[in-house]
């Protein structure tokens, strides 16, 4: 087989192990990757230490005599509203608050569902090549910038907001990488990669809550709420817990507002659709499904009802003490709306958290409270107007003077 004939097998493989998209690209330093050291300096990558390892810089720093990099992908966008649209509805005062997961993190880890296939077309490869063929797979576990080798290999272009955007699929993609030392044709031009289909379009950056796309194509992740959720350990700047709004893990904005995702088709994976925890048995009744789950089940979890209902689900990444200081924002945030009877029950559930050993879970309740407070203050303020009006159509006082 020639180099060309290698590669339409590995594309026929990557097809039958159920992947939306395969592509190859060269094995070489991408130019976006040229950007990585200036945009570490600026501290942009917070936290994400495992984002200074110099092999990301270039492929073949990471498996010796790398020469083609085979990318995969498999689209998780299920049946299901998008965040916009859900936080777009009034939402009903006398309802429990809910939170936001990102869609990505709805059904099973997708480290689980798509490395033992890569993992199964890595040997397929080695197989049918020859054993001094090596090979390297990674689901976004490895020192690859994959979305940058997704674009080589012709499988989208890197949007305004960062993501690869398919121009069918849109940008609900997971992405993994086999790097080999096999000699395969990419699948497109290296010097003629996918255009950059997002024109004059703006949408991303103008509406993140948290202005995390400091330019277009910039990423500043301290300030991305997808970041503080997840990523972020400690606590959250309280500069940002507002605009955090009802998201306990995640953030779909800017790929919600995207016109190339209002497009996109559910592709159906039954994997990543919102798992289900009716047989799931906390203190007190589990929500039926992970799409945006009562706030006040997340923030009561114990550590061990926690690890029962994460179990393999992207969610545990955030750890049990961030995902219940992320819903105590989230409670401060979307229980100001609530109805008086769900604003004490909550206020209950805050207290509590206000008293706990963990004194990251206990600074975020408290915050929560505060919130509370500030709302029903607020809400104080326009009725004492109203009541010195009434007051005074009544021939009454009410002024400070007549106290
Ligand atoms: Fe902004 Fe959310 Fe996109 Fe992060 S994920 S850049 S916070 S819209
Ligand atoms: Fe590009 Fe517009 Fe999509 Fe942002 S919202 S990634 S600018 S097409």
């Amino acid at each position: 087989m020639d180099a060309r004939e290698r590669t339409a097998w590995v594309l026929e493989q990557a097809a039958r192990e159920g992947f939306d998209l395969c592509g190859v690209a060269r094995a070489e330093a991408f130019p976006e990757l040229a950007h990585l050291p200036g945009w570490l300096e600026r501290g942009y990558s917070g936290q994400m230490q495992y984002l200074h390892d110099e092999r990301r810089r270039a492929p073949g720093r990471v498996l010796e005599g790398a020469r083609s990099v085979i990318v995969c992908a498999a689209s998780y966008k299920t049946p299901g509203p998008l965040s916009t649209e859900w936080m777009a509805r009034p939402p009903d005062p006398q309802q429990a608050p809910r939170g936001w997961i990102s869609r990505y993190a709805w059904g099973t880890d997708y480290h689980d569902v798509l490395l033992p296939r890569l993992q199964r077309l890595a040997r397929a490869l080695e197989q049918q090549f020859g054993p001094e063929v090596r090979t390297r797979a990674y689901v976004d576990t490895g020192p690859i910038v994959e979305r940058v080798a997704a674009k080589y290999a012709g499988l989208g272009w890197l949007g305004k907001n960062t993501c690869l955007i398919h121009p069918r699929l849109g940008s609900w993609l997971f992405l993994g990488t086999i790097l080999t030392t096999l000699e395969l044709e990419p699948t497109c031009p290296p010097e003629q990669p996918p255009p950059d289909l997002c024109g004059s379009c703006r949408r991303c950056l103008d509406a993140c809550p948290t202005g995390a796309l400091v330019a277009p194509y910039v990423m500043d992740a301290r300030r991305c709420i997808a970041y503080l959720t997840i990523e972020h350990r400690g606590s959250i700047p309280e500069e940002f817990r507002p605009a955090i709004g009802p998201m306990v893990f995640g953030c779909d904005i800017c790929q919600d507002v995207c016109p190339w995702n209002r497009k996109a088709p559910a592709r159906g994976w039954p994997e990543f659709a919102p798992r289900r925890l009716a047989d799931f048995s906390a203190d007190g009744p589990a929500p039926e499904t992970l799409l945006a789950p009562p706030l006040e089940w997340l923030a009561a979890l114990t550590e061990d009802d926690y690890r029962q209902a994460f179990r393999r689900s992207p969610v545990k990444r955030a750890k049990y003490r961030g995902l219940v200081r992320n819903a105590c924002i989230a409670l401060g945030n979307a229980a100001r709306r609530a109805a008086p009877r769900v604003r004490q029950r909550v206020a209950r559930l805050l207290e509590r958290l206000a008293a706990s050993e963990d004194p990251l879970i206990a600074e975020h309740a408290r915050w929560a409270l505060g919130q509370l407070d500030a709302s029903q203050q607020a809400e104080a303020v326009p009725a004492r107007p109203e009541a010195a009006q009434a007051a005074a159509a009544a021939g009454g006082g009410g002024s400070a003077g007549s106290v």
